[in-house]
């Protein structure tokens, strides 16, 4: 078969290469002048580093098989997380049960009781009985109004901005069980990360690709996905697409790209697809990158326990990997997820680093401005879908109605959260969903 794919991030490139293996032609495009999606990365000293912080977990098994398959998983290293929590004034380790023990801004009994909801979670795996609350419900009712403010209410405005409250507990059960159930000790977490950054992992895809025949367009922006017939007169199946290079005929047309993207190429649906397509809305992502001369705080991962901060948390990439990877500067990111209708959003880089400063110093009063050397900022709008309350029954099947059509976007990702390893998943799936008549 001939198919088309429309997106060079995780997803597309993970299907096209599962499908060049099965003997298929591919051809991809991808709108960037590079590949990589989300996962983008820049040159820094000798090496490379994501726009935006990426890790993996030990459970993050499909994307280590890939990298096994492309024979890059020696690169993948496994280095200890140090997680904090920012709360008046002061920085507390927030990692093991112990750190919970002693965590000041909760009431002992609560700390108590927080405890033993996420233990109940661990062992719990019924996500589906949970899907009918939200989060913020179930966290509140369980572990306690108090630490539902104090721990749950940050770390869900972190993910989700103003839309912590519409969160589904189905979501949040899965970002505890996968990531608590995966540890080899309740007191260490280690976090994965490949020398040389997840290019080495979108690099190994594009040469295996090119490799088996692939054609990859970068820089190529799909206009449309073409139909037939035009004319109503049959349900339409998909024939290919249209580029500014013109139309390409394909036998099947895989998109990789945002729902709300998708929905303004592709062509009508019918009104039950079209509404789970709306139902997956996206909160954006702002990620400041900065090289600096001096460190912020020894954490690797602060999330901000304070609602006045201009950003969520605090990603410190040289309290994780070897500063000397980047030429002993230390890396950090500070990030935002936030609407695309925030008035945040539409800030200059300038304009945001002001905004940020007064804060970077309430986390270290001697931060200044000088200490920065480099700074970039990374804006993604479709950074993290939005889970609400019984949303299994809204998420898109990969096979769209329309014949040979198939999306594969993170909006299909559940009830684990949106990651690397789930969009190597989903563009395997897709794969098969394409070629399966
Ligand atoms: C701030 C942040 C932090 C993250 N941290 C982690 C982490 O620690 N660990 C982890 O595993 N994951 C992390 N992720 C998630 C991970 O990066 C994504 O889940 C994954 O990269 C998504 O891949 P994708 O291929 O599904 O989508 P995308 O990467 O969004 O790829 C879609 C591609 O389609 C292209 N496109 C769109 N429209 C068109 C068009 N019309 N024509 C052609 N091309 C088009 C886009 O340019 C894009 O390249 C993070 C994401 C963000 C934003």
């Amino acid at each position: 078969m001939r198919i088309g794919i429309i997106g060079g991030g995780i997803a597309g490139l993970s299907a096209a290469h599962e499908l060049l293996k099965e003997g298929h032609e591919v051809e991809l495009y991808e709108r960037a002048p590079y590949l990589g999606g989300q996962v983008v990365t820049l040159p820094i000293a000798d090496t490379r580093i994501e726009f935006a912080y990426h890790h993996l977990f030990t459970s993050d098994i499909v994307i280590q098989d890939l990298m096994a398959e492309l024979g890059v998983l020696d690169a993948l290293e496994w280095y200890p997380s140090k997680v904090g929590w920012f709360k008046g004034g002061k920085i507390y380790p927030f990692i093991s049960p112990i750190d919970l023990l002693r965590f000041r801004p909760l009431k002992p009994w609560n700390r108590l009781r927080l405890g033993l909801a996420v233990l109940f979670l661990q062992k719990y795996d019924n996500w589906r009985k949970l899907e009918r609350t939200t989060a913020a419900a179930w966290m509140r009712r369980w572990a306690g109004a108090d630490a539902y403010e104090q721990v749950w209410k940050p770390l869900l405005r972190g993910k989700f901005g103003t839309r912590y409250e519409e969160i589904s507990m189905a979501w949040l059960w899965g970002k505890i069980h996968l990531r608590t159930t995966s540890r080899k000790s309740l007191n260490k977490e280690v976090l994965g990360y490949p020398r040389g950054s997840f290019s080495i992992i979108v690099d190994a895809l594009e040469q295996s690709i090119r490799e088996k025949g692939g054609v990859i367009h970068t820089g190529a922006s799909v206009e449309r996905i073409v139909t037939e017939p035009e004319d109503g007169s049959a349900a339409p199946r998909a024939t290919g697409i249209r580029t500014d290079l013109g139309d390409i005929d394909f036998d099947r047309v895989i998109a990789t790209i945002p729902s709300n993207r998708f929905l303004a190429i592709a062509p009508p649906m019918g009104e039950e697809y079209e509404r789970k397509l709306r139902a997956g809305s996206y909160q954006g992502a702002i990620c400041m990158l900065l090289t600096m001369k001096h460190q912020l705080s020894e954490t690797y991962w602060m999330n901000i326990g304070e609602e006045d901060f201009p950003f969520v948390a605090l990603v410190e990439q040289t309290n994780f990997l070897p500063r000397e990877w980047y030429g002993g500067k230390h890396v950090l990111y500070v990030s935002n997820y936030l609407s695309t209708q925030d008035p945040y959003w539409r800030k200059s880089d300038e304009e945001l680093m002001e905004a940020y400063e007064p804060y970077l110093r309430r986390i270290n009063p001697d931060f200044s401005r000088d200490w920065i050397e480099t700074c970039r900022v990374f804006r993604e709008a479709a950074a993290q879908p939005v889970v609400p309350p019984m949303y299994s029954p809204l998420v898109p099947e990969l096979q769209t109605p329309v014949e040979n059509l198939i999306l594969a976007n993170t909006t299909q990702i559940y009830p684990e959260d949106r990651g690397t390893n789930y969009s190597v998943r989903l563009g395997q799936q897709a794969a098969r969903v394409a070629t399966a008549r």
